[in-house]
């Protein structure tokens, strides 16, 4: 439980305060600039394995020593690439079509990339310059979480294709997580689904007003 605390604080490390200045070497330098977090345990300590290049991809396996070949290299995804990283998470056509779904979601304009690092850059900053980057990061870490749980699907044929629902699941967590953030601010799963900036914004003016009511409650109190 404790080295699964640390790689969550890491993941927000490298998460929460990502900079426009250019990375230093291959490691994702990003300050840290939590605010609260959106998702949960299970979802930050995935993100952290994703950017630090550390989940059990088939080309990570290869690396480690074990002895796949041919089509066992093949991404679980689309079987026509190499299943390393930034193919699995971006340049897999069976990835890039979900991000292009969230990206429109947000009503944001797609930009093709090449590296899942680039898409998590779009996203924090593209959603992060709306509505904060914490949601950015939010919706980046679940649509690729959401792909990792389909490539497993598809691997160990645990259950029927998810392909079609993906971009509904995607919605219906960060709804559920994202609702549930802050009590007494909720907003439909449709308005979500039809307009997330706006439910975004909404969230954020609401988390605004609590923390001004609180600190109204202290001085009152504190003059009393
Ligand atoms: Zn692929």
């Amino acid at each position: 439980m404790g080295r699964e605390q640390d790689e969550e604080k890491e993941l927000w490390k490298l998460l929460g305060n990502i900079q426009l200045r250019k990375f230093v070497g291959d490691n994702w330098k990003w300050r840290y600039e939590a605010e609260g977090r959106l998702v949960p345990s299970k979802v930050s300590i995935f993100g952290w394995r994703l950017c630090l290049d550390r989940l059990p991809t088939r080309g990570n396996l290869q690396k480690k020593g074990v002895n796949l070949q041919g089509d066992n290299m093949m991404c679980g995804l689309c079987k026509k690439g190499v299943e390393e990283v930034d193919h699995l998470f971006c340049t897999c056509m069976e990835a890039w079509v979900v991000w292009v779904k969230t990206i429109k979601w947000w009503g944001m304009e797609v930009v093709m990339l090449d590296t899942v690092k680039g898409v998590a850059e779009m996203l924090i900053y593209g959603i992060g310059s709306l509505v904060g980057k914490e949601m950015g990061a939010c919706i980046f870490l679940v649509t690729a979480w959401y792909l990792w749980y389909r490539r497993n699907v598809l691997v160990f044929q645990r259950e029927e294709d998810i392909k079609e629902q993906l971009l509904e699941l995607i919605q219906v967590k960060t709804h559920f997580w994202v609702s549930n953030k802050v009590a007494g601010c909720a907003f439909s799963l449709v308005q979500w689904q039809s307009n997330p900036r706006e439910c975004a914004r909404e969230l954020k003016r609401y988390k605004k007003s609590l923390k001004m009511f609180n600190q109204q409650q202290k001085c009152l109190q504190s003059l009393s």
